[in-house]
């Protein structure tokens, strides 16, 4: 295990600290606020907040929450972008017992109604724009508490910022009649005290529902435990030991309602005192500027980010010096868009691997140590790893390709109210990834492709059932199916193969529009195919193989 030989040639000074037990999430917090609390906490669109201010808001939040009636267990969604309010609203409800739902803002009514009655949410927190579309989905939901925030509630709004934010909600009046009571966020904080008087939870509570259409495509949520993240970011942190803690500068783009950007942004920025600098959106001249203005030191992301930073064509106009080290997940990172992006930074890049089950993280190429291009990396500490045949799960030898299995403190505890399905990836431990690998004779492991269908765009998941689904709701639709085709920008876009019912006429666009009207845009088919009939097996199940292939075939001919 080369892994463990390079942990354990470690320098005792830097040695990492892997002691899984006893805290919780916001545990973390306070230790970081007590050891730092005059450093930079976070950096939002020029204003900041330092560990200690950050650790008061996070106390109010908790304990406005009990006051409002929070029971330790109840599930609180938070559906923000980056910004404050999402860091406090995530860490105040875990210290006030709840099990938080990280939603994703672009999500329509009938994706946030389906989280917030599977995980039976009670509170939600979400930005004033979407007050429309939140107030109509939590019909029909547990949900008894709303609170509503936006921009002006940690700025003064900048003046070119003005037109883009809404009104505030009207309280009393909103202009859909819910049973809910509504609240604004300066308000909630100012009602609570700022002393800590939440006992919090245990190690081994759930901390997160993590929705994730998994290996079988139904959106579920992942139950990760307050160790299961505090264990990652750890394991994390012992690969990129040249770290500082109380120094580094971390940008965050990366959605914090994806685990990805959640531990690997937030939680392990906060867990090594760094200054967090926060992008509410994914705008490659943003990113830009904010590098060259903020100086980040660390900035994890996806490959659809790297390649528009590197593409950006004023990218030689910006100061880019200060990134020291990126780590790109959720998709495989081309070569050369590694070798381009280190040209342009003087830092390091390099992959990891891994899946919301997981925390999500099991592989990474260690920083500031040996690294192989193509690969994912050597697995964290602590963390086993098997490659086992398809159909004997089996144990496969080295270098044979099979489905990758691990094991180790950031496996999910399973899926929320999902007993069959937790036991077809969970068993003996063993976490079955879906996904295809094999490690070569030093130990690195490279993945080669998926089990699972997940179509993965811009560093979205897409879960084909989801967006099927919907088109079978189509009146004009009587077969759909979707797979992702490759995609020079987004990796994979996803494309829908139709059969339109005897008679019926729809047009590509008037699909597409319908499609934006029921999903999330980065879902939307972009490619559309009306077919007489598709390929199916004798069982009746759509052939999704046979369309990749003739999809691989017309792209080789091109
Ligand atoms: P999620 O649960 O949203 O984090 O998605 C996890 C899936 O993303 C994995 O099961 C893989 O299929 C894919 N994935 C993550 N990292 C990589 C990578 N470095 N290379 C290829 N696929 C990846």
């Amino acid at each position: 295990n080369l892994g463990k030989v390079w942990l354990q040639s470690y320098p005792p000074e830097v040695s990492p600290r892997l002691d899984y037990s006893a805290e919780t999430v916001p545990q973390v917090l306070e230790r970081t606020a007590a050891s730092y609390p005059d450093h930079g906490a976070l950096s939002f669109l020029g204003a900041r907040m330092t560990y200690r201010q950050l650790w008061q808001e996070v106390t109010r939040f908790a304990n406005a929450l009990v006051h409002r009636g929070l029971r330790p267990g109840d599930a609180v969604c938070v559906m923000l972008p980056n910004c404050p309010q999402a860091i406090i609203a995530f860490y105040g409800a875990l210290q006030a017992g709840a099990v938080v739902v990280m939603t994703n803002p672009l999500y329509v009514e009938r994706e946030l109604q389906y989280q917030l009655q599977d995980s039976g949410a009670t509170f939600i927190v979400a930005l004033d724009l979407l007050q429309e579309r939140v107030l109509r989905a939590i019909e029909k939901t547990k949900i008894e508490q709303v609170i509503f925030t936006g921009i002006q509630d940690y700025l003064p709004i900048p003046p070119n910022l003005v037109n883009a934010s809404a009104p505030p909600p009207q309280g009393a009046n909103p202009p859909v009649v819910v049973s809910a009571t509504i609240h604004r966020w300066p308000a909630v904080l100012e009602s609570g005290r700022s002393e800590a008087e939440i006992t919090s939870r245990q190690a081994e509570d759930v901390a997160l529902y993590q929705y994730t259409g998994g290996t079988t495509g139904t959106p579920k949520g992942v139950m990760l435990t307050h160790r299961n993240i505090n264990a990652n970011t750890q394991q994390i942190f012992a690969w990129f030991y040249k770290c500082e803690p109380g120094k580094e500068r971390i940008l965050c783009v990366l959605p914090f309602f994806h685990v990805y950007g959640l531990t690997m942004g937030m939680h392990l920025g906060i867990a090594v005192g760094a200054e967090l600098i926060l992008l509410p959106r994914f705008e490659s001249d943003k990113i830009l500027e904010t590098i060259d203005r903020e100086r980040p030191t660390m900035f994890p992301g996806t490959p659809t980010i790297y390649i528009a930073i590197i593409n950006h064509p004023k990218v030689a106009q910006y100061d880019l010096s200060s990134i020291k080290g990126c780590i790109s997940g959720a998709a495989p990172l081309p070569v050369e868009v590694q070798q381009r992006f280190e040209e342009l930074t003087g830092g390091r890049i390099v992959e990891g691997y891994g899946l919301t089950e997981a925390s999500p993280v099991t592989h990474v190429i260690p920083l500031w140590h040996k690294r192989k291009s193509g690969s994912i990396g050597l697995p964290l500490p602590d963390t086993e790893v098997k490659i086992v045949h398809l159909e004997t799960g089996a144990a496969v030898a080295g270098g044979e390709v099979g489905e990758l299995a691990v094991k180790g403190p950031q496996v999910m505890k399973g899926y929320w109210n999902r007993p069959d399905e937790t036991h077809e990836v969970l068993r003996d431990r063993w976490l079955y990834t879906g996904d295809l690998a094999y490690m070569d004779e030093e130990g690195f492991f490279f993945i080669v492709g998926r089990k699972k269908d997940v179509i993965i765009a811009g560093g979205y998941n897409i879960y084909p059932r989801e967006v099927e689904e919907v088109l079978y709701e189509h009146p004009a639709i009587q077969e759909a199916v979707v797979v992702g085709v490759p995609d020079p920008y987004r990796g994979e876009t996803v494309k829908a193969y139709l059969v339109r019912k005897a008679g019926a006429e729809i047009s590509p666009a008037e699909i597409e529009q319908y499609c934006r009207n029921n999903m999330a845009t980065y879902k939307v088919p972009r490619v559309i195919e009306f077919r007489t009939e598709l390929p199916k097996t004798l069982s009746g199940k759509i052939l999704r193989r046979q369309l990749l292939e003739e999809e691989n075939e017309v792209a080789a001919t091109k």
